[in-house]
């Protein structure tokens, strides 16, 4: 930190959050897996659950979308001989199951939560509209919201690039198991290299897969700031709402 952060921590923390008032954070099912590769592992939804609390406490109000890959997904689905609808239907369904966990884990750690959800199910969740969800974050609980954008032929990452947009978040932060966004995929290629900042316009033209193409134009259009964290990192959350250079910034 420069000398002035040193004597005066406290100031340089107040100080870096206020960049982050509100937030998206969008969790990606297939990370809520675990090493188990399917289903929802309940250390990784603990994490993920004490890192959203901690969040809270540093008085930033936090939407949630979840995906559901860790348990369907429609192209797998379409792929089996479901139509392509009713499989993006099984998969919204999908992410309100992961939902409805990450809320029971949140109120386990004392942390308040609701599930909005895009199509209708009461009483599993109440019906989703931005309003609704403002209100939940302004009382400090953590807003879940499912099921995506609500239609079929979209994925969880539109769905949280219109909900950040919709509840004018500061930014869409995208926790991933990968700590950024690299020139190919690590876990593939060891000579890619990592970005500290790229711009949408460079994301699409070098076709990096950060996030499908609606979401990042969606992002582009609404001039919303999409980060690219390592959510399974526990305090990765933390240190980048801080202001600590974690992941890689789309701009
Ligand atoms: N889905 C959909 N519309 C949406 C969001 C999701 O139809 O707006 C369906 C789609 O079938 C998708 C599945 O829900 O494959 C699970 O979402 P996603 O693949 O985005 O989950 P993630 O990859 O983040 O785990």
């Amino acid at each position: 930190y420069p000398p002035v952060f040193a004597v005066f921590p406290p100031f340089f923390i107040t100080f870096a959050s206020m960049n982050y008032n509100r937030i998206l954070l969008k969790l990606s099912g297939e990370s809520l897996a675990g090493s188990q590769g399917q289903g929802i592992d309940p250390g990784r939804l603990a994490s993920y659950a004490s890192q959203i609390k901690e969040a809270v406490a540093l008085g930033v109000q936090v939407g949630v979308v979840i995906g559901g890959g860790n348990i369907f997904r429609g192209v797998a689905g379409a792929a089996k001989g479901f139509d392509r609808v009713t499989g993006d239907q099984m998969g919204m369904l999908a992410t309100v199951i992961n939902s409805l966990a990450l809320r029971s884990a949140l109120e386990d750690a004392g942390q308040p939560a609701r599930v909005l959800t895009a199509i209708g199910m009461f009483p599993i969740g109440e019906p989703y509209s931005n309003r609704r969800a403002i209100e939940t974050l302004e009382e400090g609980a953590v807003a879940i919201m499912s099921c995506g954008t609500g239609s079929p032929y979209f994925t969880t990452d539109t769905g949280s690039a219109l909900r950040a947009i919709e509840i004018q978040a500061d930014a869409m932060l995208k926790g991933t198991r990968v700590d950024g966004v690299y020139t190919a995929d690590p876990e593939k290629d060891p000579q890619a290299v990592k970005f500290d900042r790229i711009s949408y316009d460079e994301v699409m033209a070098r076709g990096l897969k950060v996030m499908d193409l609606t979401a990042t134009a969606l992002c582009r259009e609404n001039s919303m700031p999409i980060r690219v964290f390592d959510m399974d990192t526990p305090g990765n959350l933390l240190k980048l709402l801080r202001g600590e250079p974690v992941g890689t910034e789309v701009y």
